[in-house]
């Protein structure tokens, strides 16, 4: 088992697996059942029901909290699910302050679901911090950021949001799903809890939803794994198996993606037919400062624009490409191209988009790890 003073390729590795105790078997088992049969009513050994404890769960949990230097980890059946109970922890009255570019499916959540329970929203450009203090009010009680953003790469101070939350007596929880926990832990930065879809970067593979929470704070913990079995959004036994699997390549994976990234921003960058990238390891990035600072490398993740800004343009682009799969999500080995517009960031109403700079042609790249010369290819075939 690892422990938090290894490194990070030792942690991803050995985190939350320990021998079967049962077999000595080195992958955690997939413990596939709903009940745990007890000696006598209420003695048990610390499993009575598979939607509070599953030991392929518990494993997975353990490991997330590792990934990411925090002492709790939880999971859920989706990235969405684990956003649903951290809003759950809020009542009627109180405000969140997020940011205004973030994930498609976070801002339907908060919108279209909780807003009618009288918890309020702020959306606010919070790569300026001012931005956010002067959104705080006695009834502030989450600050919720993203980054880098989806699909801007916009780049937030993590460690100067946490100071703003701590004054204001507000938890302070970041969806560190872009970053995975290779390149950003927000709780050594002063957040209280962090969100990951693990669907992405962690799973690795595009072959499970899930999602995670991970905090320090014994009493937040209590909270969130109260909402956690009550609400009863928890992952099957065979997700966490994978999810499991996919965190001992994380490193790997992201050395790559981050390689990989750096060649494909630099080519677009260069190509004549590109008008803007949008990828926070380029130097004259607003956020590069911040994100040199608390980020270990830039990742895979790009967006473009064509400088012909027309649909059928970017539409001709989207259909072209050959390894760069037409399909919404990101993070997995294979590459997949998007287009935020008309699919993840659709639920956002268009003006919204625009006036946040999220334009009807942006095309947006999750850069995998297979071979960088192969990849660029096929950007300029498409590109044309
Ligand atoms: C995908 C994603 C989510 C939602 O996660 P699901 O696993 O799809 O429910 C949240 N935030 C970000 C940044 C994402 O990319």
């Amino acid at each position: 088992m690892s422990n938090n003073t290894h490194k990070a390729a030792t942690k991803f590795i050995h985190a939350g697996t320990v021998p079967d105790p049962s077999t000595g078997a080195i992958m955690t088992p997939i413990y596939q059942t709903s009940t745990y049969v007890q000696a006598a009513p209420g003695v048990n050994q610390g499993y009575e029901y598979a939607r509070s404890q599953n030991p392929t769960r518990k494993a997975l949990e353990d490991a997330f909290a590792i990934i990411e230097n925090a002492k709790y980890g939880l999971a859920f059946s989706s990235g969405v699910a684990a956003t649903d109970a951290v809003i759950k922890l809020l009542n009627p009255g109180d405000e969140v302050i997020c940011a205004n570019d973030m994930y498609g499916g976070t801002y339907r959540l908060f919108t279209k679901i909780f807003e009618k329970y009288g918890i309020k929203f702020i959306y606010v450009d919070t790569t300026n911090v001012k931005n956010i203090e002067a959104a705080v009010s006695a009834n502030t009680k989450l600050i919720w950021i993203e980054t880098p953003t989806n699909p801007l790469m916009n780049i937030t101070d993590i460690e100067a949001v946490s100071h703003i939350s701590k004054a204001a007596g507000a938890w302070l929880c970041v969806d560190n799903t872009f970053a995975s926990p290779y390149l950003q832990n927000p709780l050594n930065l002063g957040a209280d809890i962090v969100m990951h879809s693990a669907t992405k970067y962690l799973g690795g593979h595009s072959d499970v939803i899930q999602g995670a929470l991970m905090m320090n704070d014994d009493s937040l913990r209590e909270q969130l794994y109260f909402i956690q079995k009550s609400c009863g959004a928890v992952p099957g036994p065979m997700d966490c198996f994978l999810v499991l699997r996919g965190i001992k390549t994380l490193a790997v994976r992201m050395k790559q993606h981050c390689e990989n990234g750096q060649i494909i921003a630099n080519f677009l960058r260069n190509n004549v037919k590109v008008e803007k990238v949008y990828w926070c390891g380029f130097e004259d990035n607003v956020g590069y400062t911040i994100a040199k600072k608390q980020m270990k490398d830039f990742g895979g993740m790009i967006s473009f624009t064509l400088k012909d800004d027309s649909i059928e343009a970017a539409t001709k682009v989207l259909t072209t490409t050959k390894l760069f799969a037409l399909a919404e999500s990101l993070g997995g080995v294979e590459s997949l191209i998007n287009h935020p517009a008309s699919m993840t960031h659709a639920s956002i109403p268009r003006e919204k988009r625009i006036a946040n700079g999220l334009a009807d042609g942006l095309i947006r790249l999750s850069v995998g790890i297979e071979d960088a010369e192969d990849l660029v290819e096929d950007l300029r075939v498409a590109i044309g």
